[in-house]
C-alpha cells in the first residue's frame, strides 16, 4: 500500500518491509480483530468495496494479508488505510465470515496508537480537543448564525467530551504528535 521504493545511483529499488511477527496476535487480541486468522485471500472484500471501485490504491485484501504477514509499519503508515466508508459491504459478503470492517477498524485504531495518523485527522483531532468540532467555525458563520435567528453555538468543547478524551488518552495522543511536528 506505500511506497518502499528507494532511489539508489539513479535506480528506483524496492526496500524489504519490516515483518513483525507478532503483529497478527496484536490484532487477534483486540476487539473486532478476531477473525483476521480466517480470511484466505479470495478478494471478494475488494471486488465489492465501493471505494476500490474508485481508486487502485485501496485494497481490504491487501491491508488484511499485510497484517497477516506481520508487515505493520507499511500497513499502519499507509494513508489510503483512512479511506475506508465503512459501508460494511466487505464484512456482509465475506464468505469466510471475517468481519472485515471490524479489522480494518482495528488496524486504525492501532495505527493512531502507534503514532501513524494522516495530517488531516490531526487537524480534526485539534478541533474537536478545542473548539468540540470537527473543523473550525468562523467568527463570521457566528455572526450569520446568529442574524439567521439561529442559536449561539459553544466556542468550548462540552464537558463530556473533554472528559472522554482524558479517559481514552485522546489528549496525549494529539499532544504527542503536536511535538512531533
Ligand atoms: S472476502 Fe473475506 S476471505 Fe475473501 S479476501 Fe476478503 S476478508 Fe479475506
Ligand atoms: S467497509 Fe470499507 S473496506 Fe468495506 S466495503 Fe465499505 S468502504 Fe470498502
Amino acid at each position: 500500500m506505500t511506497d518502499n521504493a528507494v532511489e539508489s545511483e539513479g535506480v528506483k529499488l524496492q526496500t524489504p518491509s519490516r515483518v513483525n511477527p507478532e503483529f497478527k496476535h496484536e490484532v487477534l487480541s483486540m476487539p473486532g480483530g478476531e477473525t483476521l486468522k480466517y480470511c484466505f485471500q479470495c478478494g471478494t472484500c475488494t471486488s465489492c468495496c465501493p471505494i476500490a471501485d474508485i481508486t487502485d490504491s485501496y485494497r481490504p485484501r491487501t491491508a488484511i494479508r499485510l497484517a497477516q504477514l506481520g508487515l505493520e509499519e507499511r500497513l499502519l503508515s499507509s494513508d489510503t488505510l483512512w479511506l475506508c466508508a465503512a459501508c460494511y459491504t466487505c464484512t456482509d459478503h465475506c464468505p469466510q465470515g471475517v468481519e472485515v470492517k471490524d479489522v480494518l477498524r482495528v488496524f486504525q485504531n492501532l495505527a493512531v496508537k502507534k503514532g501513524y495518523i494522516p495530517r488531516v485527522y490531526r487537524e480534526v483531532g485539534k478541533n474537536i480537543l478545542n473548539a468540540g468540532y470537527a473543523y473550525k467555525i468562523s467568527k463570521f458563520k457566528m455572526k450569520k448564525r446568529i442574524e439567521k435567528g439561529l442559536p449561539p453555538l459553544s466556542e468550548t468543547p462540552p464537558a463530556h467530551m473533554e472528559k472522554l478524551a482524558k479517559a481514552t488518552g485522546f489528549h496525549e495522543t494529539i499532544a504527542e504528535m503536536e511535538d512531533e511536528e
